[in-house]
């Protein structure tokens, strides 16, 4: 760094000094780039009255329902309007390999996996040959993904189930899926959707934990009751897509550490409690 320069930091009332300038178009001047659709900007001094500096935590206003019929609405409308087209980043060309590279993404990135299973895949192209392995055998082709072990002891368990119990196909029903060894709801959620177009649940990872706490869709922390807290506010068919664009959503803007709100299309109606730029009012509880 040039010496005698100093980089700036954000302002301690959580709103960025310079962003409306700089970072992002003036609010006043109607919507932002990049929001289709969006609402016109309040106005100055709405601004100035709504914004809520983010260290003066507010309860939520009196009336106010995160659950109301008409703010999911419009999640799921700026959502869509973000990303409308998303599906799953994992590489696959079929549910087995889907079901694999699932299995291999815990704890890891999409990217990672995505680096091992083709030579994976080349190696041991049907669910047979992965039948036809031992853990140990399988530990060094995925060593890269962490937690190998158990991730080996999950594919080839699963691997032997599937041909052993269902005929070398994987199965396309909840109940079956849970049997299969390293497979819980989020795994089956993921097959069943994304291969086999079947909305029996909704994804639940870490990203879809975080933003649904953040817009107070849940007040939950375990990805079961999460899951049924959102299959109980989103129509069923959004299931599928409704979890892979708030996984993008987690992935480009809605980060854990230092989300991106000035860039947010759901900055207006998200109160959230660790949010890092904000012309609303702050919901303490709403974050992880
Ligand atoms: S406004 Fe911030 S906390 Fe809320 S959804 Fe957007 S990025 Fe996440």
């Amino acid at each position: 760094m040039v010496r005698g320069i100093v980089p700036r930091q954000p302002a301690k009332t959580g709103r960025q000094e310079g962003a409306r300038s700089k970072r992002s178009p003036d609010r006043t001047a109607g919507p932002r780039p990049g929001w289709p659709g969006q609402r016109p900007g309040p106005t100055r001094a709405k601004v100035s009255k709504q914004t809520a500096p983010r260290t003066k935590s507010t309860r939520a206003s009196k009336g106010y329902d995160p659950l109301a019929p008409e703010r999911i609405a419009e999640i799921l409308k700026r959502l869509d309007q973000l990303y409308p087209e998303v599906t799953c980043a994992l590489t696959h060309e079929d549910a087995w390999q889907l079901l694999v590279a699932t299995i291999l993404s815990a704890q890891s990135t999409d990217v990672n996996v995505n680096r091992v299973t083709p030579e994976l895949f080349r190696k041991y192209p049907t669910v047979a040959d992965f039948a036809a392995l031992t853990p140990e055998q399988l530990e060094p082709d995925i060593r890269s993904t962490g937690f190998f072990r158990n991730k080996s002891k999950s594919v080839v368990g699963a691997a032997k189930r599937i041909v052993s119990e269902f005929g070398g196909q994987v199965p396309d029903d909840m109940a079956q899926l849970l049997t299969l060894p390293g497979v819980a709801r989020k795994t089956a959620n993921v097959v069943l959707g994304t291969w086999f177009k079947k909305a029996d649940g909704i994804v639940v990872d870490t990203h879809v934990t975080r933003i649904a706490r953040r817009l107070e869709l849940t007040k939950n922390t375990d990805a079961p009751k999460i899951e049924q807290d959102l299959m109980k506010v989103i129509p069923r068919d959004k299931w599928i897509l409704f979890a892979h664009q708030l996984i993008w959503h987690g992935r480009k803007l809605c980060i854990a550490r230092r989300p991106k709100c000035v860039d947010c299309a759901l900055e207006n109606i998200c109160h959230a409690g660790d949010k890092t730029w904000s012309t609303v009012e702050i919901h303490k509880h709403a974050k992880l």
